[in-house]
């Protein structure tokens, strides 16, 4: 793409960004209409001014069914001020929401988070890292002027470890009175298969991501980013965070990475580097299962601890690195599968690091998707694909009750429509959330950096916000912020993908 259309697409965005600016602006008084469009006058000055900043070079987005594609290369500092400004209006929605759940469920206030990140969390973050962060901070303040800091964006950037790890081990240890009901989250269902397994007997990679709708909503971003260190990485994200977070990656060197959470994890090491810094350096940086488990085990802080599904399209190889904090365990295999749906299966990882885990409860979400996994993966043994990976991550049939209903127990999680929820994530009845988007690719798709992409519940449906608030007064708090998700179409992203024209 040359740089003259790459221009040129920077710049409606920038045209689009001051549009919005006037409407907002709008209001009946004269004098007030005068103000704003003043306001209006110096906010499109200083975008302007920003645009031309030399750390954009070569940075562009664009729109595509529900998804914002963002290219981003370049040294670290660059990569930070392109996501910061090509991305402001996504990170201007996305901090509000993401922050107002933190404060809630922990009781804690912004300060508290800010203290956290700039204390604990930011000098052990590399300094590739600590430029980037910085980067957001001021690409954000340049096209918007927003007063965002980078203690506000490592803060956020930490949204998945934070709140449900740190906070409930600092609140055992302070010994707090009525300290919040606080459980590390089960978020998502995924697998990864190769060998006899799949059709073409390579490997096929598949992810749902699960949480809550105000987040999962905004979790919208194809980050497709060339650094001038490491491998191009082609990944899903949420606006602001510089790791995929929920985890779905491939990267130029043949890794193809997923995750989902290990349910009723305890413990959290505050000497440990931020595991979203962890996360993205070992995506950048990993061209083996080795490296990538090296990676994630240097200053394990046990934050967001996860069951890591990774392939290698070079060897062909898969594995699952359950990475507890005091315990570990690394499966591999050339012929085989490994699914996730947030349970742990190490005995020693059980009972040391997630001890009120029961594993024999076919209840729970965790345990009723597992059963689903193994029925579905072993019914379709040797012709696992994309094509079928899609319908896999839409299945709504509850292995618990044996029939269809999308609820809490389906690998597509629709936890609203359940009066149980999901008690072992501190998720109560008819909680907003469940599988929020869906993303899968096989070796010959990563080789050329490709995947396809839902946004909004893999199997298609519509989660509508009004009636929901209407029928559930309990999450009237989240009224300013949880909207509707509509499902988009499967599409396919690919990195360094010219945009479609703009309309
Ligand atoms: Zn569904």
């Amino acid at each position: 793409m040359s740089d003259g259309i790459r221009r040129i697409v920077a710049l409606s965005v920038l045209l689009l960004g001051t549009g919005l600016l006037w409407v907002a602006g709008r209001s009946n008084n004269d004098a007030e209409n005068a103000k704003s469009d003043q306001d209006a006058t110096l906010a499109a000055n200083r975008e302007r001014s920003a645009s031309n900043d030399p750390r954009l070079k070569g940075a562009y987005r664009y729109e595509q069914g529900g998804w914002v594609y963002a290219h981003l290369e370049g040294d670290p500092a660059s990569l930070g001020f392109q996501h910061g400004f090509l991305l402001a209006p996504e990170i201007s929605d996305a901090f509000p929401a993401i922050s107002t759940n933190m404060t809630h469920s922990t009781k804690r206030d912004w300060t508290f988070f800010r203290q956290t990140a700039r204390e604990m969390l930011w000098p052990k973050i590399d300094t590739e890292y600590q430029q980037e962060l910085q980067g957001i901070a001021e690409g954000l303040n340049a096209r918007t002027g927003s007063n965002l800091d980078v203690y506000d964006i490592v803060a956020m950037n930490a949204f998945e470890e934070l709140p449900d790890y740190y906070v409930p081990w600092l609140n055992k240890r302070e010994k707090a009175a009525n300290p919040p009901n606080l459980k590390s989250p089960g978020n998502c269902s995924a697998f990864v298969a190769t060998g006899s397994w799949t059709k073409d007997g390579k490997i096929v990679i598949a992810h749902n991501n699960w949480t809550n709708y105000m987040n999962g909503e905004r979790w919208r971003i194809i980050f497709d980013i060339e650094p001038k260190n490491g491998y191009r990485m082609l990944m899903d994200g949420i606006p602001g965070v510089i790791a995929s977070d929920d985890d779905f990656g491939i990267n130029s060197d043949g890794l193809m990475v997923t995750e989902t959470t290990i349910s009723q994890f305890e413990g959290w090491d505050p000497n440990g580097k931020a595991e979203f810094a962890r996360a993205r350096k070992a995506l950048q940086y990993a061209g083996s299962i080795d490296e990538y488990t090296k990676i994630m085990l240097d200053g394990n802080n046990g934050g967001y601890a996860n069951d890591w599904l990774i392939g290698d399209r070079k060897t062909n190889e898969v594995a699952q690195l359950e990475l507890g904090l005091k315990a570990y365990k690394l499966w591999r295999t050339k012929d085989g599968v490994f699914a996730g749906s947030n349970w742990a299966r190490d005995p020693k990882v059980i009972k040391q690091d997630t001890p009120q885990f029961d594993p024999n409860n076919l209840e729970t979400s965790p345990n009723a998707r597992r059963a689903r996994w193994e029925q579905l993966l072993n019914e379709n043994k040797g012709k696992l694909d994309v094509e079928l990976a899609k319908q896999m991550l839409g299945d709504h049939f509850d292995s618990f009750q044996k029939k269809e209903e999308a609820n809490e127990r389906t690998l597509c999680g629709h936890v609203d429509t359940s009066p149980r929820g999901v008690a072992i994530w501190a998720w109560g009845p008819n909680y907003p959330g469940g599988a929020v988007q869906g993303k899968a690719s096989d070796s010959t798709m990563a080789q050329q950096l490709r995947f396809v992409a839902r946004m909004g519940h893999p199997c298609g449906e519509t989660f509508q916000a009004k009636p929901f608030l209407a029928a559930h007064p309990d999450y009237a708090w989240q009224e300013p912020y949880l909207r509707d998700m509509p499902a988009g179409p499967w599409t396919e992203f690919h990195a360094g993908e010219i945009p479609a024209p703009q309309h």
